[in-house]
């Protein structure tokens, strides 16, 4: 039978409430950064590739280009050279130049705090712009990354496929105060236990919170009988 709205609120309230004993409630982001500009170049630079490897390419681009104006004016075989060793380093080199050019030519170096004014900016899609806005301006959002999709799915609060509807249908389920958590706590589960291979369902604390450990349960079954 399907669940219920009701149910599936109160389903996902349980869920939260395991992810808050588990992992807390304090804000964290896997991208290093000291300023928000620093943050929305590192997330620019992270589509298609590991938070770890950003995090190398960052620790000596940020010595290197020491501020907004610095990238603005960075010469772009320079800068793909830099930021090599990352997937899309062509587009991402002339995105961020185009996206810091602006930042301070047209906003006074200051990142804007609306979705519709973030994507305007070069580079920036609506996963980038609400990275921003969560952790810069702690407005309510959820990033939808590849964790997010996939566990989503599998906890059955939504049967989507394309980010932008999977973030509608959360924020239908999810209470605001619990926006930007999601992501961050969804990427650290992602990350050890309900990893995209080999998801460890026996240990993982959310089992009885989760449609698609009870399909596997019964399945094995099946195939037993
Ligand atoms: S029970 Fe399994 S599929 Fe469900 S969230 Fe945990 S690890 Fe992922």
């Amino acid at each position: 039978m399907p669940e219920t709205k009701k149910a599936a609120a109160a389903r996902a309230a349980r869920i939260l409430q395991l992810l808050d004993e588990q992992y807390g409630t304090d804000y964290r982001c896997y991208l290093n950064y000291e300023t928000p500009w620093q943050l929305l170049i590192a997330v620019i630079l992270s589509a298609q590739c590991t938070d770890a490897r950003v995090n190398i390419v960052t620790e000596e681009l940020f010595k290197k280009y020491p501020t907004l104006t610095a990238f603005a004016e960075a010469d772009l075989g320079e800068l793909e050279k830099d930021i090599h060793s990352i997937g899309f380093y062509h587009s991402k080199a002339k995105n961020i130049i185009a996206c810091c050019k602006r930042l301070v030519e047209e906003l006074d170096g200051v990142l804007p705090r609306t979705l519709e004014e973030l994507t305007s900016l070069a580079g920036v899609g609506r996963k980038t712009a609400n990275v921003i806005r969560g952790n810069i301006y702690h407005e309510p959002s959820i990033v939808v990354d590849t964790h997010v999709k996939r566990i989503s799915r599998k906890l059955g609060l939504t049967k989507e496929e394309e980010p932008e509807k999977i973030e509608y249908d959360l924020m239908k389920v999810l209470p605001k105060d619990h926006w930007i958590l999601w992501n961050i706590h969804i990427i650290t589960l992602g990350r050890t236990i309900c990893t995209a291979r080999n998801p460890k369902c026996e240990e993982c604390f959310l089992k009885k919170e989760c449609p698609d450990f009870e399909r596997s349960k019964i399945q094995k079954e099946k195939r037993r009988s």
